[in-house]
């Protein structure tokens, strides 16, 4: 196949908020030309809305809303089978079947590229396999499209530590791709810590989130979002569950939540979970349980009808409140 002009569509939703620097760095040292959907707005949600029933996620019937925005002015539709990306958990049944999903519910695509990446069957090297063999469908040389993926994994890794350090989604994907490396100190500082606590799709996206993570900042607090977790730090907090759990992100959110609940200034947590996702009513629980008396939590369930500024009244009385415990001699 001739490498310049295939044109490969990213929906801007789910992992694409986990692992856009190294899909954008794969395929543009392999030579394609990338697509990526534009920023989620209401219009998406009803056109994927139309394809799906109406007690699906939200983030699942976003993603269709990208999809269908995008698959007319594409060669190729990205959307990978995410089964395991570690060997002992996995990811969401309905990540795992999302290329079937679209398939099935939409038709009329451009081919998919939906190979899966199954870590606890095919062992650490899945994920390089992966990458291997979506790249061999478009380039013979073996060892550019290895350097591909040795140039994606570099961006990512940088774009990991760049979220630790504090730096919000797009500052990070900044970082990921600056060649001057001087701007890279921590965000981090002494004002009061508030944790958001959510999976990346959830956390990332403006539009589904109402902007949280903005309008906490806005009111003088640094952010630690889920992902400002080491892995270090969640297998420690891990510890202390009396069960495994299964997931990869309900483990990261549940050990990051109990992990920021110990940290000094840490004033309180924002957990964000979706309507529909029958995980992230359970994660919810054990996050209220491991961190009990040690940090007030407020819930906010994205959903379709709550109001930008349902979200805003709610944050201001948990951010009073917080105030409040903290003004008491
Ligand atoms: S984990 Fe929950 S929010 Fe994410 S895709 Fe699965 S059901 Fe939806």
């Amino acid at each position: 196949m001739k490498e310049m002009n295939v044109r490969v569509g990213i929906p801007r939703a789910l992992l694409y908020y986990r692992y856009f620097p190294l899909w954008k760095s794969f395929f543009e040292t392999l030579g394609l030309e990338m697509v990526v959907s534009p920023s989620t707005t209401e219009e998406m949600i009803r056109q994927g809305s139309k394809f799906l029933p109406g007690d699906l996620c939200l983030p699942v019937k976003i993603f269709f809303g990208h999809v269908e925005s995008i698959k007319r002015e594409v060669d190729f539709l990205f959307i990978p089978r995410y089964i395991s990306v570690e060997p002992n958990a996995y990811m969401c049944p309905k990540l795992m079947g999302l290329p079937d999903m679209v398939l099935c519910a939409m038709g009329d695509l451009p081919p998919l590229i939906d190979l899966p990446i199954h870590n606890k069957a095919q062992g650490m090297g899945a994920e390089r396999n992966f990458y291997l063999k979506v790249g061999e469908r478009f380039v013979k040389n073996r060892q550019h499209i290895q350097q591909a993926y040795l140039n994606g994994m570099e961006r990512q890794r940088r774009f990991r530590e760049a979220l630790q350090k504090g730096f919000s989604f797009e500052e990070a994907v900044h970082q990921s791709e600056a060649l001057d490396r001087s701007d890279t100190t921590s965000r981090k500082d002494g004002r009061m810590k508030l944790g958001i606590i959510g999976r990346p799709y959830c956390l990332y996206d403006p539009f589904l989130s109402h902007t949280v993570i903005k309008q906490v900042e806005e009111r003088g607090y640094q952010i630690c979002t889920t992902e400002a977790a080491s892995e270090q730090e969640i297998q420690k907090s891990m510890e202390r569950l009396r069960k495994r759990i299964y997931w990869s992100y309900g483990k990261e959110m549940v050990g990051a939540a109990i992990h920021f609940g110990q940290l000094e200034n840490m004033e309180g947590l924002i957990n964000l979970a979706s309507f529909g996702c029958g995980q992230d009513s359970f994660n919810f629980e054990l996050i209220q349980h491991y961190t009990r008396g040690e940090v007030p939590i407020l819930s906010l369930i994205l959903d379709e009808p709550v109001s930008k500024v349902g979200f805003s009244t709610r944050i201001d009385a948990f951010l009073e409140m917080i105030a409040r415990r903290k003004s008491r001699p």
